[in-house]
């Protein structure tokens, strides 16, 4: 009887390399919109997905989530941590892996990095939720924080959305020449302010994308005209916010999964009963999105499981005709499934005989 897997244990697994591989292959603009796609065609069907808040881990430097749902024939889940003060010894603030699995069986269908993957996602939801919510004809974006997230979202809103300019600002400026310099070639006017008064004015949209763990005022309440659209993405944690809480109150708010946004996005600082709008009804069209000109519209951005099951998928459909994977060896299955501990003793014996 042998012991080597069938075709089925052997997990498709998508490293660092061969995402980025995909990435070049597919051409970034065209996965983003992809991406784009498969979640909006995935919040069209809400319904059917078992939904739950993150399960989150905190601590004093930061936070290790696990992100899980299901549509009742694949089940996907995403490790993914927040750690602000990485970015000081060299680390990331946020890396991430994922993976799906069939219902019916259990079995694993799918293992990625999910650090690329999260940036693309990140970004395509942003420019999904502005397309459903910026002011008609939006052209400027401001973008506050030029992190690991910034040039995806750049070019997410390019793509989605039709943004033509970017105006750039960071408290390090070498965040910011990092950003110019990658964006160079991306056909965006780019501008680099000294200060985020600077970054937004004229700006239809105001992605903020800073980290911090701490509630910080990246966003005064006298810096936000009428009409803008704001993408906070980064107050996704408890005791992490961006935007002052009068903003809140002046702007129609967007969000992705009500329970998880209460407890770790902008809203934290309003009342449990603030009106908010789930965006998955505004693209099924049950709930209005932007209703005037004059409106400060709002996504605060958390990050929902939905969003990394939908990008995991898309990638997983990918996979056949590029051949970038690997076969992970991960999933024990012994001839007879009953004996697995007979396949672990032939394995010994094997091993006396010199194969390892
Ligand atoms: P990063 O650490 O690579 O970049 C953050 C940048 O913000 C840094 O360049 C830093 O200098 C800058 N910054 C900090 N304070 C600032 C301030 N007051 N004004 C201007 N700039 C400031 O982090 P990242 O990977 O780009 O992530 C950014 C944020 O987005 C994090 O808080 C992260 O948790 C969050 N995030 C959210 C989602 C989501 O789905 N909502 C997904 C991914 C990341």
């Amino acid at each position: 009887m042998s012991a080597k897997p069938s075709d089925l244990a052997y997990v498709p697994f998508v490293s660092v390399h061969n995402m980025m591989r995909l990435i070049h292959r597919i051409g970034i603009d065209e996965m983003l919109c992809g991406i784009a796609a498969e979640i909006e065609a995935d919040f069209l069907r809400w319904e059917a997905f078992d939904k739950t808040p993150r399960v989150a881990s905190h601590s004093a430097d930061g936070v290790i989530e696990l992100m899980p749902t299901s549509d009742g024939d694949v089940y996907g889940f995403k490790y993914v941590n927040g750690h602000p003060k990485n970015t000081r010894t060299g680390l990331q603030t946020v890396t991430a892996f994922g993976l799906l699995a069939r219902v019916d069986t259990g079995y694993p269908v799918l293992l990625s990095e999910m650090t690329i993957l999260t940036a693309l996602r990140t970004a395509a939801m942003s420019a999904l939720a502005a397309k459903h919510l910026a002011p008609k004809g939006a052209r400027t974006m401001a973008m506050i924080g030029n992190g690991a997230q910034c040039e995806f979202q750049a070019l997410a809103f390019r793509a989605i959305c039709g943004i033509d300019a970017v105006r750039l600002f960071d408290i390090d400026r070498a965040a910011t020449d990092k950003a110019m310099a990658n964006l160079a070639d991306s056909g965006l006017t780019l501008t680099a302010c000294d200060s985020p008064e600077a970054a937004i004015e004229g700006a239809d949209i105001i992605t903020t994308c800073t980290a911090d763990k701490q509630y910080a005022t990246i966003l005064g309440d006298n810096m936000v005209g009428a009409g803008v659209h704001i993408n906070a993405i980064g107050g996704d944690c408890p005791g992490k916010t961006e935007l002052h809480r009068d903003i809140l109150l002046r702007s129609g708010i967007f969000v992705e999964y009500p329970p998880q946004t209460r407890v770790e996005g902008e809203i934290q600082a309003l009342d449990p009963d603030h009106p908010v709008t789930e965006l998955w009804q505004v693209m099924a069209g049950s709930a209005p999105g932007r209703t005037s000109r004059d409106q400060i519209t709002l996504f605060d951005s958390v990050g929902f499981a939905i969003e990394d099951f939908s990008a995991l998928r898309y990638v997983r459909a990918r996979l056949d005709d590029t051949g970038l994977f690997e076969r992970l060896d991960m999933i024990a299955d012994p001839d007879d499934a009953r004996d697995l501990f007979g396949m672990v003793q032939r394995a010994r014996q094997g091993l006396a005989g010199g194969i390892e």
